[in-house]
C-alpha cells in the first residue's frame, strides 16, 4: 500500500476542502505536504493548522513563481490541481516536468491545453488522474477495458437550476437563482457554469483529451439526481456506469488511491430510498453551451481556449450583475466566431489566444 504525498493547489476552495477531508479520513494513504490559496490568508493558515508539516503558499499579488515551486517540491509525488480558472496551467506543467502524477479538478486547464498536458504526461511517464466526478466515473468504468472497444462516453448532467425553466424566462434570472445548484455544493464559477451548461460543455472537451477520443464519441444526458456520475458504452452495446452519493470526496479518494480501493467513512448509497433515476435529452437550443463546446472540441487548436476564456470573462460579469444570463452564451459565441483558430498550437499560441479572447469578451 502506497501513501501518496500530495500538494493541494487551491486548498481553500470547495475541492480543496474535500481533499483535506479525504486526507483526514485515510491518513495511511494520503498525506498533504503542501497547500496553496490565492488571497485567503486566514483560511490557508487554518488549513495549515490541520496539517502542521505542510508547506503553505499564498499565490496572489503576482507570486506565481512560488506556486510553481510548491508544485515541484521534492517531498511530493502527486499534485492535486484545484485552482479555479486557468491559473493552474503553469504549475501543472511544471509538476509533470518534475515527474509528479497529476490529479486534475481544474477542467479549464484541460480544455485550454489538454493536448499539451496529456502529451507532456505521456512523455514523462506520469499519470493524469481525473477528479471531476464525471471523468473520474468514466476512468473507473474504463479500468481493464481495451480503449478500442469504447463506442461512446456519456456524461451525465444535473441540468442545473434552470432545467425546467421556459426559454423565455432565462433572460430574467438573477445571480442568486443561478448560484442555487440542485445537487452539488461548489465554488461560484463552476456553479454558474452548471446553470448555463458550459460546465458540461467544458467537460465534453475535457473528456476528449483525457481519454483521447474524438468529439463525436462524447455525449451528454440529463440525469437530475446526479447519482450516476457518467457512463461508458462499449462496441457490444453494453454500458458501465459509476454510482455514489454526490460528494467530491469519492472521486478525490479514487484519484489518490488508484489503482486500489480502500474503505472510508463516506455515506453509502441507498438506492431504495432514492426510488428512481431519471434521464432526459438536454435542451440544446435553449442552452447553446453544449453545441458551442462540441464545435470548439471538434475544431480543436486554440478554439477551446477561446471558448473557455470568453466564458470566464462573461461569468465574472454576470456575477458582478453587469450582464444578463443569456449574454454569457452570446459573448462566447461572438468571440469564437471572430477567432481564426491555430491548429496544434504551442503553449505560447494558447496563452495568446486566451488573452485575446479575454480582451474581446470584455469589450
Ligand atoms: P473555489 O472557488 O471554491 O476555490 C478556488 C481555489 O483556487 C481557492 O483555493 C482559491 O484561493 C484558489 N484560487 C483562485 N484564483 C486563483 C488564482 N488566480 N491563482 C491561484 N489560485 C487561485 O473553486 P472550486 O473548488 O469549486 O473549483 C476548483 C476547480 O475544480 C475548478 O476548476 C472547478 O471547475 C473544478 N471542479 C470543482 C468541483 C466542485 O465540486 N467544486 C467539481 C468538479 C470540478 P482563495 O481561497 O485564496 O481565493
Ligand atoms: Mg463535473
Amino acid at each position: 500500500m502506497r501513501r501518496r504525498r500530495v500538494v493541494v493547489l487551491g486548498a481553500t476552495g470547495s475541492i480543496g476542502q474535500s481533499a483535506r477531508k479525504v486526507a483526514r479520513d485515510i491518513p495511511e494513504r494520503m498525506e498533504i505536504v503542501g497547500m496553496s490559496a490565492h488571497s485567503n490568508r486566514e483560511k490557508l493558515e487554518a488549513a495549515g493548522r490541520e496539517f502542521p508539516g505542510a508547506r503553505l503558499c499564498l499565490s496572489g499579488d503576482g507570486r506565481e513563481e512560488e506556486l510553481v515551486e510548491l508544485a515541484t517540491m521534492p517531498e511530493a509525488d502527486m499534485v492535486l490541481v484545484a485552482i479555479v480558472g486557468t491559473g493552474g496551467l503553469r504549475p501543472a506543467l511544471a509538476a509533470i516536468e518534475a515527474g509528479k502524477d497529476l490529479a486534475v479538478a481544474s477542467k479549464e486547464i484541460l480544455v485550454m491545453a489538454g493536448e499539451a498536458v496529456m502529451e507532456a504526461a505521456r512523455r514523462k511517464g506520469v499519470q493524469v488522474l481525473p477528479v471531476d466526478s464525471e471523468h473520474n466515473a468514466i476512468f473507473q468504468c474504463l479500468q481493464g477495458q481495451d480503449p478500442a472497444s469504447v463506442s461512446r462516453l456519456i456524461l451525465t448532467a444535473s441540468g442545473g437550476p434552470f432545467r425546467q425553466l421556459p426559454a423565455a424566462a432565462l433572460g430574467g434570472v438573477t445571480v442568486e437563482q443561478a448560484l442555487k445548484h440542485p445537487t452539488w455544493n461548489m465554488g461560484p464559477k463552476i456553479t454558474i457554469d452548471s446553470a448555463t451548461l458550459f460546465n458540461k460543455g467544458l467537460e465534453m472537451i475535457e473528456a476528449r483529451w483525457l481519454f483521447s477520443v474524438e468529439m463525436a464519441k462524447v455525449e451528454v444526458v440529463v440525469h437530475p439526481q446526479s447519482v450516476i456520475h457518467s457512463m461508458v458504452e462499449f462496441i457490444d452495446r453494453s454500458m458501465l456506469a459509476q454510482l455514489s452519493v454526490s460528494d467530491m470526496c469519492f472521486p478525490i479518494q479514487y484519484a489518490v488511491t488508484w489503482p486500489e480501493r480502500v474503505p472510508n467513512s463516506l455515506r453509502p448509497l441507498d438506492l431504495a430510498a432514492l426510488g428512481r433515476l431519471e434521464f432526459e435529452e438536454p435542451r440544446y437550443a435553449d442552452f447553446p453551451a453544449l453545441d458551442l463546446a462540441r464545435w470548439a472540441g471538434s475544431e480543436g487548436g486554440t478554439l477551446p481556449a477561446v471558448l473557455n476564456a470568453a466564458n470566464e470573462v462573461a461569468v465574472a460579469r454576470f456575477l458582478e450583475g453587469r450582464c444578463a444570463f443569456p449574454q454569457i452564451w452570446e459573448v462566447v459565441e461572438k468571440v469564437m466566431r471572430e477567432h481564426a483558430p491555430v491548429a496544434h498550437p504551442t503553449l505560447d499560441a494558447i496563452l495568446w489566444a486566451d488573452r485575446w479572447a479575454r480582451e474581446r469578451a470584455a469589450q
